[in-house]
């Protein structure tokens, strides 16, 4: 694209992994801290298409090792105003990834990237990829009128950095603190993940931030206007269908539109019924635990288990590509703040689960009335635990369950039939259905049929019939 660029720029590196053989340096991720920050600034007070190192530079670095990171961008504009400082920064994982050999993850302060043997090789500098980010923001927005770049692989100045940063998130993310839903007639949607999960179809509302939790309202709004072409449009809520579960008929028809007719029902504050699609990028994912009725999450940042023995990236690639999927829910952090939270699923009453590192996070979300009866990994490793855990602290699933047997016990006596029971707790179901996560359940038999092994369930069958396939002759 650029021949002054040691390594090539192309759309088409976006999908490229740098994995672990071929990789020179690793830059925050899990291991580290990373993050990326762009602010507005005046037009004077920025030094045009500078990169500023502060830390070890790439030749500085050795290979195989992980650095922490921060990249902190500036941009100036006539049309250029805080609000938009979201939008631009969300288009860094874009532009970055378009730079060959150089994997970027994940988006704010849970930055990970990765620089290939080659790559690096070909570089005197990391200023080479500034240059190159720079020249595709500057080009693909042209509102960018400067911009300049600081990276800091020093680790004291990440932290400093990662501080400050952390400060302007909270600030942006408390703009939609009063503004709801029912004060606005237009929502904004969002297709730029369109560009890896086809049918994904991305709606930010004042009380339902973005799922990958770059993006809210405001930020929608002001990269609708300086661009109309954008990827960032303006949406009509039309008819109110339903408030509870945050269905609009505006929402109904854009979902149609751009998921190529894949859905035609979004319930914006539902979990079960018609919920958000989940593209990839979201920091939590919501799953639920049929066994006690309620709703666990775990944030991408947790390496250990859920109690359903899933880990985030499991549930991640269930959960994600574009798809609604029942059962589970990709949603951005600052969603746990928004007053309707998943309010047509019973909102807090319904989570019964969370890290304990995100739940101290977001401690201040959770209502007085429930944090003491939410689990942990520390209390609940594991479903058994975690159910004896909420009868113990009377969460109001537990409410349910006695329901749900009592309903069960009646359907068992009227239909008088025969049951298997092989449980050692009861599954409960969401109206609905439940897509249960792909996991080992089926083995291939020996004598051309298949092993059927389900744990921890109850079955009820009315009528099974058994049939023989004669072979063809
Ligand atoms: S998750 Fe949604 S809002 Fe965020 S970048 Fe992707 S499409 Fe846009």
């Amino acid at each position: 694209m650029a021949d002054e660029f040691p390594f090539e720029i192309s759309p088409m590196y976006e999908g490229e992994r740098v994995r672990k053989d071929g990789m020179f340096v690793e830059l925050g991720g899990p291991k580290s801290m990373g993050l990326e920050l762009v602010r507005a600034a005046d037009m004077d007070a920025i030094e045009d298409d500078q990169v500023t190192i502060v830390g070890p530079d790439i030749k500085e670095m050795e290979e195989g090792k992980t650095y922490p990171w921060a990249m902190v961008f500036n941009i100036a504009g006539e049309l250029v105003e805080a609000d938009l400082e979201s939008v631009v920064e969300r288009r860094v994982h874009d532009f970055v990834n378009y730079c060959q050999g150089i994997m970027h993850l994940n988006q704010r302060y849970d930055v990970w990237m990765r620089i290939s043997k080659d790559t690096a090789g070909k570089m005197s500098s990391l200023k080479d990829f500034g240059q190159a980010v720079m020249m595709l923001f500057k080009t693909e927005l042209p509102f960018i009128e400067k911009m300049q770049a600081t990276f800091y692989t020093d680790e004291a100045a990440v932290k400093a950095q990662m501080d400050n940063a952390m400060e302007v998130f909270k600030v942006r993310d408390a703009r939609t603190k009063d503004l709801h839903d029912e004060d606005v007639d237009v929502f904004y949607g969002c297709t730029l993940c369109q560009a890896f999960a086809p049918t994904s179809v991305c709606v930010v509302t004042p009380d339902r931030v973005a799922l990958c939790g770059a993006i809210n309202w405001f930020d929608g709004r002001a990269a609708a206007k300086v661009d109309p072409e954008g990827p960032q449009f303006e949406l009509e809520k039309g008819e109110v269908i339903d408030e509870l579960s945050g269905e609009y008929a505006g929402v109904n028809a854009i979902a149609k539109k751009l998921s190529g007719g894949e859905f035609d029902r979004i319930k914006i504050h539902s979990f079960f019924e018609f919920p958000h699609t989940s593209c990839g990028c979201f920091e939590v994912v919501g799953f639920y635990i049929p066994e006690v009725d309620g709703i666990g999450w775990i944030n991408r940042e947790f390496q250990g288990d859920a109690p359903n023995g899933l880990t985030f990236s499991t549930m991640a690639g269930q959960t994600g590509g574009g798809k609604q999927v029942v059962g589970f829910l990709g949603v951005g952090v600052n969603y746990f703040y928004s007053p309707k939270f998943i309010q047509s699923d019973g909102g807090w009453n319904r989570v019964v689960w969370l890290p304990a590192s995100f739940k101290e996070k977001i401690a201040e979300a959770i209502p007085a009335d429930i944090i003491d009866k939410i689990a942990t990994e520390a209390e609940a490793p594991d479903v058994n635990a975690l159910k004896a855990f909420l009868q113990e602290k009377n969460h109001p699933v537990v409410a349910n369950w006695a329901e749900e047997e009592a309903e069960e016990d009646e359907e068992e006596e009227e239909e008088g039939e025969a049951e298997t029971a092989v449980a050692v707790s009861p599954m409960m179901m969401p109206a609905g259905g439940f897509q249960m996560p792909a996991m080992p359940m089926m083995s291939g038999g020996t004598g051309g049929g298949i092993k059927l092994t389900i744990k921890n369930a109850k079955i009820t069958i009315g009528k099974m019939i058994v049939s023989e396939t004669k072979a063809k002759k």
